[in-house]
């Protein structure tokens, strides 16, 4: 008949230092399946050395260990711990329950490690087996030491081990608890199952049916009191090594995290604090900045695609050189594709005033593409609203004291009254309100700028105190010739102000898309300083979430044990701690997009855009959130899983 567990020769030392232990010393010993068998002998006699050996949480030194018939010291440990998962159930002096955790999940632990979903009514069976079977609900801190060591003698069952392991049993138990514990032990022997106890007890010795004494790391007495017909077959391949990730095992393990999470609330908010503002003040920028560009494409018509905008370059904050009326015309007769051009003057914070109301205002004017033809509705007011009207023909050319303002100075100035016909100073000259325009796009971002209109024959030396034109706007005939015309402009402008070849430009010729080009690299350095800031926050939380999953890993280093001997995979324990940063890192990512569009309207009541939140924002702030939690998480995660599962176990 094939033993069950087949020991030759085996020996196992210990080194401390300079100190070494020789713990065990060529032990062999067969045990057949089916047996009841008590390992006896003084503290360190290497009782628990044999056991561990036996149950894959240890490697010997040497010698040979055949386990239902097959060699196992090549294994690799991917393989022992499918043999702890499917093989072995452990059994520890001091439970090892999950805390706070019912009997009814205890038991069905191990079964996440198998990797083939867990099965609610076999631990109800097993409970009931060990006279539980009303206590499933029961929580580990809710039943008595014997009852605890009952649902781990459930939890050593419920995925068929061939052998049950235990170590010192009865160890933590009074009389009463101890004689309970050793008769469901008993009756499981009668039903064929092969059990091995650890004790230095001999009344509990006595209750098995063999017992092996050691003593200094040798077997010095082995006493075979009954002999049983075989139990389950001892003939048993051996798992494989398991190696995907079942979706029972992801729910256990988010679970876990949660519950981890959940249980030191006060401990990860503040640890996903940096996160939670990094995270913040990235996606309100994002969502500002996506804003903007939003109702600027909006906002965009095929008019203003179309346009082309001649501006002087500017220095040391002042332009460098405005345009003539020659250059305009150079425009107008040599560019054939240029339709309109509009040369502009215009002032900002001039003080406009009427009766005793006073404000500062933007003064702006432009003449129509063609003097002799002015359009009643120069271009800038297409798609606006106008009360009253426009210059007349005779006004524009005819330096008239006539102006256009827009709502928001006709509010400034004239609150509800009708400001039509009205009369308004512009430094200290007085003009007629002719017409009150719906405020441009542009002028409603900052709450409505105020704005007043004049005729460009006016405006010159007498109201700007210079006659220089501050820009050009030319409209092409299709956004798509909008290119060719700014290449066109630059050529006549430099020809115009004769540069030389490799002379830079003093103008410069904007299209809509350069303009959307200036406005990203604008928001772009801007960027650059809140991205500082958040990598610092960033930084900062993700090493904060370093340490808390360290103090998470210490603490629950016996939990780590437990889950080992139970059969879980390195790669188990390490997805496990990952998981739970990653979550940490997710809550604070979740609540920083929350900060962050909270910002982004708190920024709308000064900006009035509204921010926007599109879809890639918020996939980049989990996708960051989730990189953080691996990158931060996988060391102290690491750290957990490689831990050794007995001094795991045994740590305080
Ligand atoms: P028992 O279970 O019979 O009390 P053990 O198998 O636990 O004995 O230990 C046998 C000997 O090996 C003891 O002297 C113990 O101090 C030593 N030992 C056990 N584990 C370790 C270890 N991880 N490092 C160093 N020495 C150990």
């Amino acid at each position: 008949m094939q033993p069950l567990i087949e020991i030759k020769e085996v020996s196992k030392t210990y080194t401390t230092g300079d100190f070494r232990v020789e713990a065990l010393k060529a032990v062999s010993l067969t045990i057949n399946a089916g047996e009841l068998v008590a390992l006896v002998g003084p503290s360190g006699s290497g009782k628990s050395t044999l056991l561990h050996i036996m149950g894959f949480l240890d490697r010997p030194d040497s010698g040979e260990y055949y386990f239902a018939g097959h060699p196992t010291a090549k294994l690799p440990e991917s393989r022992l711990s499918a043999i702890r998962s499917r093989m072995v159930g452990f059994i520890f002096q001091s439970f090892h329950l999950l805390k706070r955790t019912t009997a009814r999940d205890n038991v069905l632990l191990p079964m996440v490690y198998t990797g083939l979903g867990s099965d609610a009514a076999k631990a109800l069976d097993c409970l009931r087996l060990v006279g539980l079977g009303d206590r499933v609900k029961h929580k580990s801190n809710e039943l008595s030491g014997g009852q605890c060591q009952r649902v781990a003698i459930a939890r050593a069952l419920v995925n068929d081990p061939l052998v049950i392991m235990a170590d010192e049993p009865t160890g933590n138990l009074d009389a009463a608890s101890r004689q309970e514990v050793m008769q469901v032990i008993r009756d499981l022997s009668e039903k064929g199952q092969t059990i091995i106890i650890v004790t230095h007890d001999d009344e509990v010795a006595a209750m098995t049916d063999r017992t092996v004494r050691l003593k200094d790391g040798r077997i010095v007495s082995d006493e075979i009191r009954r002999t049983r017909a075989p139990g389950k077959a001892a003939a048993a391949a051996l798992p494989p090594a398991r190696l995907s990730f079942s979706p029972s095992e992801f729910a256990e393990q988010l679970k876990v995290a949660f519950k981890a999470i959940w249980s030191h609330k006060m401990r990860s908010a503040l640890t996903v604090l940096g996160i939670f503002i990094g995270v913040g003040a990235i996606i309100s920028l994002m969502t500002i900045s996506e804003g903007f560009m939003k109702s600027l494409l909006s906002g965009a018509s095929e008019e203003d695609a179309k346009k082309v905008w001649v501006t002087p370059r500017w220095q040391h904050g002042k332009p460098r050189r405005k345009f003539t009326m020659g250059e305009v015309e150079a425009i107008r007769n040599r560019v054939p594709l240029a339709e309109k051009v509009t040369p502009s003057l215009t002032r900002n914070g001039l003080e406009v005033s009427a009766g005793d109301k006073r404000t500062e205002a933007n003064v702006q004017s432009r003449e129509g593409y063609d003097p002799a033809e002015q359009a009643a509705k120069p271009d800038y007011f297409e798609n606006r609203k106008v009360a009253g009207r426009f210059f007349t023909r005779a006004e524009n050319l005819g330096r008239a004291r006539t102006a256009v303002i827009n709502q928001a100075l006709a509010k400034k100035l004239f609150g509800s009254e009708n400001a039509v016909n009205a009369e308004i100073r512009i430094k200290d000259i007085t003009f007629t309100v002719v017409g009150v325009a719906d405020n441009h796009k542009a002028e409603d971002i900052f709450g409505g700028q105020p704005s007043a209109y004049i005729p460009l024959s006016t405006a010159g030396k007498r109201v700007f105190g210079a006659s220089k034109l501050d820009y050009v706007e030319v409209a092409a005939p299709t956004p798509d010739d909008a290119q060719e015309v700014r290449r066109q402009i630059i050529g006549v402008l430099r020809d115009a102000r004769g540069l030389r070849e490799d002379a830079e430009e003093d103008f410069e010729v904007k299209t809509f898309e350069t303009q959307i080009e200036m406005f990203k690299s604008t928001m772009g350095k801007l960027s650059m300083v809140v991205y500082g800031i958040a990598g610092i926050s960033l930084l900062v939380g993700g090493i904060g979430i370093m340490n808390i999953m360290l103090v998470s890993v210490t603490e629950r280093t016996r939990e780590i044990g437990l889950r080992k001997a139970l059969g879980a995979r390195n790669s188990d324990i390490l997805s496990q701690f990952l998981i739970e940063a990653v979550v940490l890192c997710l809550i604070g990512g979740v609540l920083g997009v929350g900060l962050g569009f909270g910002l982004g309207w708190a920024a709308y009541f000064f900006t009035k855009v509204k921010p926007a939140l599109g879809a890639g924002t918020i996939a980049f702030a989990f996708g960051f959130s989730t990189l953080i939690g691996v990158g931060f998480g996988f060391w102290p995660a690491m750290r957990a899983a490689m831990l050794d599962p007995i001094e795991a176990l045994r740590y305080e």
